[in-house]
């Protein structure tokens, strides 16, 4: 056998022990898959760096803690939720990720976002480390009080792991403005010390930074505008489809349609709403931003069509942007996507394309833009709030946008890039994992065996 089908074996080989090491924890095991599958050009370039078991090392997280957090509802009684924080890879730079709120939270999930972030952030060009956590909470029908006292219970155990300097938490599903003001609050009163640093989303009245909230969708838009560049093509004329309607789809929604697009559907875990004319974005924002509500009401007071019963992917678009949650793109839909003409997928979210989907997607010529790439605007953005606040300093609304343009230019420019010089032209997953990992690796090794 010749030297590439050995390293191809040894390859596989370590897979098949990290997959032993964590069995049972799919999502995590998914997304090592989704990465490591695509390393065989690098591994090629840099043989060493199976025996210096740089692969092993980057799967397993350099520290994982896991806590009781005990509160109580507003009739006085006691609840228990488990909290996580995943401190994954501090190669460059303090451990960064957002904390996630949600029943389906486990420790598997925690570790898949934990992997991702590692090479997202890497990506960015920003010194941040990769870490991801949360808690199994469903902050869904509590009232603000409860969220509070949620909020404060994780915040005493976590405190302590979390710095500047150290551990940098930030918000994803069920954590917005309101969990992050309750989060830093506690950190304050435990710490004794005004360390505006130490988690970003802040409300920019104390700390955060303008274009927060809109950076991953806004973001996401942007890196669309990129692909679409590049086959000298434009988002104005197009129709897309963009499942979800919180944090990320809001945004990216909003700037789809202020460059021209026409978004004719968004969803939330109920069903989804199917306005032909254009979303009215104003609209959602009230139902799901002011009041709390379900995308549902948009039907409603639209009078246009809502579906529980098919998938939002069941509709014909040009490009569709998948920015609910992880597995929520399967073979089927990517299959009548194909049927159906889609020329673009990119992720909004974590992991929403199943790597079926995925390949579906690959063969029946459609681009496909990766997570770990395509939503990297909101964490960047975040790096900024990081530097805002490590100098005392503030940038205007258009500053900041102006970098997020710039950064996801280049995020595209180096996915792209790195693709074709791995003889991989146009597969911006395999560039990304690569220009990724390959960051993350050498800093490993510069920095002795650790
Ligand atoms: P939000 O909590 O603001 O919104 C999540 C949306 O997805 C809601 O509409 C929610 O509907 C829907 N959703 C959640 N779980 C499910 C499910 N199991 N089935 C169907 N719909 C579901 O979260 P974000 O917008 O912040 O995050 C969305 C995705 O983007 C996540 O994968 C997150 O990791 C990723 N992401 C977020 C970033 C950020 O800056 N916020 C940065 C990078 C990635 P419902 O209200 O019914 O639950």
């Amino acid at each position: 056998m010749g030297k590439k089908g050995s390293q191809e074996d040894q390859l596989r080989d370590i897979i098949s022990n990290i997959e032993e090491l964590n069995e049972g924890q799919t999502e995590f095991l998914q997304a090592v898959r989704e990465v490591y599958n695509t390393l065989n050009p690098l591994l090629e370039e840099e043989p060493e760096w199976i025996n210096k078991k740089i692969l092993q090392r980057i799967s397993e997280p350099e520290r994982q803690i896991i806590f009781r957090v005990p509160w109580q509802d507003d009739d006085g009684e006691i609840h228990i939720n488990r909290g996580y924080r995943v401190e994954f890879n501090s190669a460059l730079g303090p451990y960064k990720g957002g904390l996630r709120f949600h029943p389906s939270v486990n420790l598997s999930i925690i570790k898949f976002l934990g992997f991702e972030q590692i090479f997202k952030n890497a990506l960015t060009g920003k010194q941040i480390g990769g870490g991801k956590g949360g808690s199994d909470f469903n902050p869904k029908g509590r009232s603000d009080d409860e969220i509070m006292r949620f909020c404060q219970s994780f915040m005493t155990e976590l405190y302590r792991h979390l710095g500047e300097n150290r551990d940098i938490p930030a918000g994803d599903i069920g954590v917005g403005t309101r969990e992050i003001g309750y989060l830093f609050g506690q950190y304050k009163r435990i710490a004794n010390r005004y360390e505006s640093g130490m988690i970003t989303g802040k409300d920019p009245q104390w700390g955060g930074t303008l274009v927060r909230n809109e950076a991953t969708g806004y973001g996401l838009a942007y890196f669309v505008r990129e692909i679409l560049n590049e086959q000298d093509d434009e988002i104005d004329g197009k129709t897309f489809v963009v499942s979800g309607s919180g944090n990320v789809a809001i945004y990216a929604i909003e700037k789809i349609e202020e460059l021209g697009g026409t978004v004719i559907a968004c969803s939330d875990s109920d069903g989804f709403v199917h306005d032909k004319d254009g979303i009215d974005i104003d609209l959602v924002k009230k139902i799901k931003q002011e009041e709390r509500g379900r995308i549902k009401e948009y039907a409603e007071e639209k009078g246009v069509d809502f579906h529980d019963d098919k998938s939002i992917w069941t509709l014909e678009c040009n490009i569709a942007l998948p920015c609910a949650t992880q597995n929520e793109l399967q073979k089927e839909d990517a299959e009548t996507l194909v049927k159906n003409g889609c020329k673009i997928v990119a992720e909004g979210a974590n992991m929403p394309v199943t790597h079926d989907a995925y390949e579906t997607l690959r063969d029946g010529d459609v681009l496909f833009g990766p997570g770990k790439a395509a939503n990297a605007g909101g964490v960047a953005v975040s790096a900024l709030e990081m530097h805002q606040n490590a100098s005392m300093d503030s940038m205007t609304f258009e500053e900041t946008d102006e970098r997020l343009q710039e950064i996801m230019k280049t995020i595209h420019k180096t996915c792209s890039e790195t693709a074709e010089e791995y003889g991989r032209k146009g597969d911006y997953a395999s560039g990304a994992n690569i220009a990724g990992f390959k960051k993350v690796s050498r800093a490993m090794i510069a920095q002795g065996l650790i």
